[in-house]
């Protein structure tokens, strides 16, 4: 087990059961976190734990949409329960059903403003109560370069909803160092994932699917970059990291 200030640290997960944030779990865990994880898929969740625990590593884990505000709420209590605190919440969950916005898939264009912005709010409200008695706390959100470029046609949606993520991060930023909770955002360009394969248009599909298997990072590059915010000394704020396969060319 590797230790270091981020020993013991109760780390609030959201998307946990593939690709980013159950890269994130397993590294955290290894450096002594306490890792609270949630999605939906409690069988994939329950699996991370498995492995984690089996490593010497603490995790629990719990079944969690994020577009319900109580299922959010419920995570906190959860780690609360669990560990008697939230040091971190890393805003991980989230969807990219790429499409040209001609064909009109206003309920995908629902579901991601749903899911990674709405779902990064519930977070916020959950775990900030938690860290204002604590007088600490971090908040991480998982934004994308897709926050800093458009990539359209077919990313339009998906990019609004991450330069969003990017805005909130930048104003919690400012409205939360007076409750000493340290605010970061992570924008990463192509990570191997599930995520490509969230897309319903058949030729948006392909081109993801050529993207990505040419492109992407492995998952524990993001893994990384969140160890290095939350690893630094309390009195300094890791504002952004923003990181991309070196082969990416946007
Ligand atoms: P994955 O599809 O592998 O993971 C997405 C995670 O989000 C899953 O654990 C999924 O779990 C969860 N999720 C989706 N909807 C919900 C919901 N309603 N409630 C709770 N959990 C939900 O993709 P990534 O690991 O790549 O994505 C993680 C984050 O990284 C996302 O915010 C994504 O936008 C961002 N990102 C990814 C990049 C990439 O190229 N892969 C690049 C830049 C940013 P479940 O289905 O079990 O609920």
């Amino acid at each position: 087990m590797e230790t270091s200030n981020i020993a013991d640290k109760v780390v609030v997960i959201t998307g946990a059961s593939s690709g980013i944030g159950e890269g994130m779990a397993k590294l955290l865990a290894r450096h002594g976190a306490k890792v609270v994880i949630g999605a939906r898929r409690k069988n994939r969740i329950d699996a991370v734990v498995k492995e984690i625990s089996a490593g010497g590593g603490k995790a629990v884990g719990f079944a969690v949409d994020v577009t319900k505000r109580p299922e959010v709420e419920a995570l906190i209590k959860g780690a609360v329960d669990s560990f008697g605190r939230v040091d971190v919440l890393v805003n991980n969950a989230g969807v990219m059903p790429i499409a040209p916005i001609q064909l009109l898939k206003v309920e995908e264009w629902e579901r991601q403003i749903d899911v990674n912005i709405k779902g990064v709010l519930y977070g916020v409200a959950s775990a900030l109560p938690q860290m204002q008695k604590q007088k600490s706390g971090h908040i991480i959100n998982i934004t994308s370069v897709f926050g800093i470029k458009v990539f359209a046609p077919g990313g339009t949606v998906y990019c609004a909803t991450k330069a969003a993520v990017r805005t909130l991060t930048e104003g919690l930023r400012m409205e939360l160092h007076s409750e000493n909770v340290r605010c970061t955002m992570i924008s990463p360009g192509a990570v191997a994932s599930e995520l490509p394969s969230g897309t319903s248009d058949p030729s948006s599909a392909k081109f993801l699917k050529d993207f990505y298997e040419k492109t992407a990072m492995p998952a524990d590059s993001v893994a990384r970059a969140v160890l290095y915010a939350i690893q630094q000394p309390a009195d300094v704020e890791i504002d952004e990291v923003v990181l991309r396969p070196t082969a990416q060319d946007f």
